[in-house]
């Protein structure tokens, strides 16, 4: 007899933020089949957020390391999620439906779900100690025990992680420089409207910054380490934190025939391209932006739950529309409170609200180049930015977001 939709037994690979929310929202919806969950790392699936705030902030207290679990074993045996942690899936064969595992041991499938996420890009400089990076819980306790010294660092890399990385430093008193080949690398998060504010806040925070100038080397070990720069000079660190990106874990899927680019390559229901019944959730997956108009690999949080539910319906139900994502980030900077919906059209226009400097907080709206609202990032003005995300999924063109938001000024 064939199982019906929610008898099938799911296998989903990557038991982290991705993994777990698709596991527990197939229970939400009423799945009865098995539903295995399978992780690489040995520890109990966790949030990593935290990660570069509050836990490398140097908070490692039980309860605060137990408030980053994703789930606990009652949940998991409430729910009979049966989770196989330690155990990396090595391959795929999507014609016999199973996946192998490093341990020389296979699980079939009815359905599965990749959700193996990404891994820091590794770093090109790897002297034989002193240089880290910040993807694990294990990464986060390492780096946190390193800043607790308060030594010099350096960090190469002016994206969120990194300046996030900076700003725990500097509240161990760290001697902070951020590195980034790029001149004005706070731009790609904030754009430029408000990036000279966030690097004024890292100055005025005693980070320094040298940016427009690249790394060409680290060497030395942990305690007196020198990072080269492309310039010429030379910064003495304890310790160096590269944060450079990321790169998909695809790697255990070469050879299955699913389209690899980038990550796991999907239909805009989040099917893998080319197979049956595999999907690919969160930072793995790569999949068409309605609005963009091209395929995008999101990295961030909301964008894994959102997806890990959305997948959940559909294999449950049947999906009934293309994905659409709240595309939300946010960033923790210093007393800072960054937040952005949407993207920024590099053809489009932009308006800014408020004074950040004379206020305290602003709001910057984007229109894409036919002027329809397409983004928003608001610092230390939440309310604007939730006033924007309703606006902007009610369809309203950007005047109106500008409009409503200079009315809560
Ligand atoms: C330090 C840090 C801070 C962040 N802060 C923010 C923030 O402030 N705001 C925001 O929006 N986003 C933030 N993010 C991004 C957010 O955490 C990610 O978007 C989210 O973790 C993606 O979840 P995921 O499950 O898709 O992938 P991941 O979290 O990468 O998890 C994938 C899991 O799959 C496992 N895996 C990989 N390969 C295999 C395999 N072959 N077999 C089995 N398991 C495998 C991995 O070990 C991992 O546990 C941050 C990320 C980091 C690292």
């Amino acid at each position: 007899m064939t199982a019906t939709a929610t008898e099938r037994h799911v296998v989903i690979v990557g038991a982290s933020l991705a993994g777990t929310r698709t596991a527990q929202g197939l229970r939400a919806q009423g799945h009865t089949g098995p539903i295995t969950l399978i992780g690489a790392e040995t520890e109990l699936p966790y949030d990593r957020p935290p990660l570069s705030k509050h836990l490398l902030k140097g908070d490692w207290s039980e309860s605060s390391v137990d408030a980053v679990r994703l789930i606990d074993p009652a949940e998991l045996d409430a729910l009979a999620i049966e989770l196989l942690l330690g155990s990396a899936a090595v391959e795929l064969d999507p014609t016999a439906r199973f996946v192998r595992l490093a341990d020389g041991t296979s699980v079939s499938y009815d359905v599965l779900v990749i959700a193996t996420g990404a891994v820091a890009r590794p770093s090109p400089w790897q002297p034989s100690s002193g240089v880290y990076q910040l993807r694990t819980l294990a990464d986060s306790r390492a780096i946190a025990a390193r800043l607790a010294l308060g030594e010099p660092v350096v960090v190469v890399g002016g994206g969120f992680i990194g300046t996030e990385i900076a700003a725990a430093a500097r509240g161990f008193g760290c001697a902070v420089t951020v590195v980034d080949p790029v001149p004005e690398p706070m731009a790609r998060l904030v754009g430029p409207e408000i990036a000279s504010s966030l690097v004024d806040l890292h100055l005025r925070n005693g980070a320094q910054t040298r940016f427009g100038v690249g790394v060409v080397g680290i060497e030395g070990e942990a305690g007196r380490l020198i990072v080269e720069l492309d310039d010429g000079e030379r910064l003495a660190a304890s310790t160096a934190v590269v944060g450079i990106g990321s790169v998909p874990c695809t790697e255990w899927l070469a050879g299955s025939g699913l389209k690899l680019d980038n990550g796991v390559v999907t239909d805009g229901f989040l099917r893998a391209v080319g197979v049956d019944d595999v999907f690919a959730v969160g930072d793995v997956a790569r999949w068409p932006h309605p609005g963009r108009g091209f395929h995008i690999r999101a990295e961030h949080w909301t964008n894994a739950g959102d997806q890990a539910r959305y997948v959940a319906i559909a294999i449950t139900q049947g999906a009934q529309a293309a994905y659409e994502s709240t595309d939300y980030v946010w960033s923790d900077q210093y007393d800072w409170k960054v937040n952005a919906v949407g993207w920024r059209d590099p053809e489009g226009s932009s308006v800014v609200i408020g004074d950040l400097e004379a206020d305290g907080r602003t709001a910057v709206v984007h229109a894409d180049a036919n002027g329809a609202a397409c983004g928003a990032v608001t610092v230390n003005w939440v309310r604007a930015l939730n006033q924007a995300r309703q606006l902007f999924a009610a369809g309203s063109t950007a005047e109106t977001v500008v409009e409503a938001i200079r009315g809560m000024a």
